[in-house]
């Protein structure tokens, strides 16, 4: 079974995207994701998860068509569209008479959460004096982790905003490990992909296919072939040029058992006393399903809740409560304007916990080379943004005096 759908139908049917918002790519396109190669796939094995990268379909492009065909599967194959309320562009959604669903993550992600919610019962009708001490060290392995995605995964090698010596690597990447969000080289290779082609079918976590896609759905679902197509434009041996990320995707399945689930887990029984199953449940489970939600809420709320100062023609808006459970990675219309801006906001932003610990990290001479965007860079497309809304209001108010009629 190959080609289900010709290419002229195809051809009417799927946007182009880089048609589909052009400002987004001029703006968001950093200078570190233009330099990487890398391949969608080779990370398959090495997660302790079900990559959804999707392996039972090739993928070609002919002149503006996509071919979509399947290896021996026999399964129908639907094509349709959508265009986003915006109007900035369409997307195209295919899928499998299955639903092409990542069921190994969509099981691990239910059971994650019952006992998520099972913690949180116990935290309220089982605590005693232990589990106060286990959940106060929850909290810093936390602390720990999400650093490992904001100032190690993010701002560091995603973006390379910042440089920083072998002990703060090392620490970011334990950091990232504790996190367990993929290994640093597949985090990174998606959030550049996410920058250089946000919004469209390329985009891992397109935000027009919907608030839940944008969250966690598009680690349930089957990549779009798109992102496939596009993602392997883009050069990512840079990242593995570091060895610290070369060793931990190499070994990332071990480290991930040693640093996020057995190390963590295993302090308080040690230390305190703490039950093995209690400690598991606290330390890891809710830690991770916390931590996953302050990632995906930068992904999905701070994509579609929020102002746009800085360039009202991208999706992402600042977000100050996604600020405040991410370390300040909510002010992610100035972060998608000014990718290669270490703090990722203006002026630092007040719950910068990110920009700040990097600050503490260049004092004591651990991180370098901070790059920051120069005031008048921000105050520039600050008076764009403004200038235009103006332009609107006028032309609304032009339009409203000709046709009070209509428009009354
Ligand atoms: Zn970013
Ligand atoms: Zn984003």
């Amino acid at each position: 079974m190959s080609i289900l759908t010709p290419k002229s139908a195809l051809k009417k049917q799927l946007p182009s995207s880089s048609s589909s918002s052009p400002d987004t790519l001029e703006y968001s396109s950093d200078d570190s994701s233009s330099s990487c190669r890398g391949s969608l796939s080779s990370d398959r094995s090495k997660s302790p998860f079900r990559s959804n990268d999707s392996s039972d379909h090739t993928v070609s492009s002919e002149d503006e068509g996509v071919v979509v065909s399947s290896s021996s599967k026999t399964r129908k194959r639907y094509v349709s569209t959508s265009r986003n309320k915006s109007g900035l562009s369409n997307y195209t959604f295919i899928r499998d008479g299955d639903f092409d669903i990542v069921w190994p993550n969509a099981a691990i992600f239910v059971i994650g959460h019952v006992l998520y919610f099972y913690s949180l019962w116990l935290l309220f009708t089982d605590h005693d004096e232990k589990m106060t001490k286990t959940w106060f060290f929850c909290y810093w392995v936390g602390f720990v982790g999400g650093l490992g995605i904001t100032a190690g995964a993010h701002r560091l090698w995603s973006h390379k905003s910042y440089s920083a010596r072998l002990p703060l690597r090392i620490f970011l990447m334990i950091g990232q490990c504790i996190a367990g969000q993929n290994s640093l080289y597949v985090w990174c290779r998606d959030h550049r992909v996410h920058h250089k082609f946000s919004e469209t079918d390329a985009d891992p976590h397109n935000t027009h296919r919907g608030f839940f896609f944008a969250h966690v759905g598009w680690l349930l679902r089957k990549k779009h072939p798109e992102l496939h197509k596009k993602s392997g434009t883009l050069d990512f041996s840079d990242l593995l040029r570091d060895p610290v990320v070369k060793f931990q995707r190499d070994y990332y399945f071990a480290l991930y058992f040693i640093f996020a689930v057995f190390g963590p887990a295993s302090l308080p029984c040690l230390f305190w006393g703490e039950t093995f199953s209690r400690s598991m449940l606290i330390v890891y489970v809710s830690r991770y399903v916390t931590a996953l939600h302050s990632t995906w809420f930068v992904n999905s709320t701070a994509h579609m809740f929020g102002d746009r100062p800085y360039n009202e023609s991208i999706q992402p808006r600042e977000n100050y409560w996604v600020s405040y459970g991410a370390f300040g990675e909510g002010y992610h219309n100035y972060h998608h304007t000014f990718p290669w801006d270490y703090s990722t906001s203006e002026l630092g932003g007040k719950l910068n916990l990110t920009k700040k610990f990097i600050d503490i990290c260049a004092f004591l001479g651990l991180a370098y080379d901070l790059k920051q965007c120069k005031t008048h860079m921000i105050d520039s497309r600050k008076e764009k943004v403004h200038l235009h809304q103006q332009q609107l209001q006028q032309a609304q108010q032009h339009s409203q005096n000709q046709h009070p009629i209509a428009t009354s």
